[in-house]
């Protein structure tokens, strides 16, 4: 089984989302960094999967139009609310799909849930989505705490371990937000509507109780405690605006 058959199973799960995937060795020694940067309870690919060899990471991007109605206003758009329930059944569907095809070709693979599966006092999960992504190659973070990949910042990310061993695509040897590269943007921190992300801190309770607040606006769609005004109208809503910039000189 190549990289190719599990891209293109992916693609089928996802229909018309071009998703984005990466592959990253589990042995990778920034894994056990997560403990250090995220959070002593982070887990190890080993630990979700003895014997783990690769993991496969995926970025599904929102449709342009949901983006776009998150811009305005201080409160998440319904349709922002809905995308982020929807596709948190769409990665968790995608993964389930990469993880049978694996199992038919006999490698063994595990999935964690696209999110929720955080510690309520710290709101820090035990496996992160945004870092195996980065460790995978698929983009860079932004001064949003958003991974930015070559398609912008506003998708979902997943992820799989898997005992098949694949070779691990390289990660980028540059920045992609315009603060980390040249200082010359900060225009999620000024969109922040919870007063929680600047330049120098971003203060997880105080976006949490914001996302929060949406969820309660948003109820009768389940639980969408989301917000995302830095991810939309932004720079590298959906593309690597460094990378962009660089094509254009
Ligand atoms: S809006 Fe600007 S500063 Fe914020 S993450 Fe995107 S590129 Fe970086
Ligand atoms: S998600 Fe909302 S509250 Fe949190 S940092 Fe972004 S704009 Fe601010």
């Amino acid at each position: 089984m190549t990289k190719q058959d599990l891209i293109s199973a992916l693609r089928e799960s996802v229909p018309g989302r071009s998703p984005l995937v990466g592959f990253a060795a589990a042995d990778d020694p920034l894994f056990r960094e997560n403990k250090r940067v995220v959070s002593p309870a982070h887990a190890l690919p080993e630990d979700l999967l003895p014997g783990a060899r690769t993991v496969v990471a995926f970025f599904i991007p929102l449709p342009r139009a949901v983006v776009r109605s998150n811009v305005p206003g201080k409160a998440a758009s319904r349709e922002w609310a809905l995308a982020y329930i929807e596709t948190n059944a769409l990665i968790r569907d995608a993964a389930l799909r990469l993880k049978r095809v694996l199992e038919a070709e006999g490698h063994a693979a595990a999935v964690t849930p696209a999110t929720h599966n955080f510690d309520p006092e710290t709101l820090v999960s035990d496996w992160s989505h945004r870092h195996a992504a980065f460790i995978a190659g698929l983009g860079r973070f932004g001064l949003n705490n958003m991974l930015i990949t070559d398609s912008g910042c506003c998708g979902r990310l997943g992820s799989l371990v898997t005992s098949l061993e694949l070779p691990p695509d390289p990660r980028p040897g540059r920045e992609a937000c315009l603060f980390r590269h040249d200082g010359s943007c900060q225009r999620c921190a000024a969109r922040c509507v919870g007063d929680a992300l600047s330049a120098e801190r971003f203060d997880r309770k105080r976006c949490y109780a914001v996302c929060l607040h949406n969820e309660e606006r948003h109820r009768e769609l389940g639980k969408a405690d989301v917000c995302g005004k830095c991810l939309a109208g932004v720079p590298c809503s959906f593309v690597d605006p460094v990378r962009a910039a660089s094509r254009e000189t």
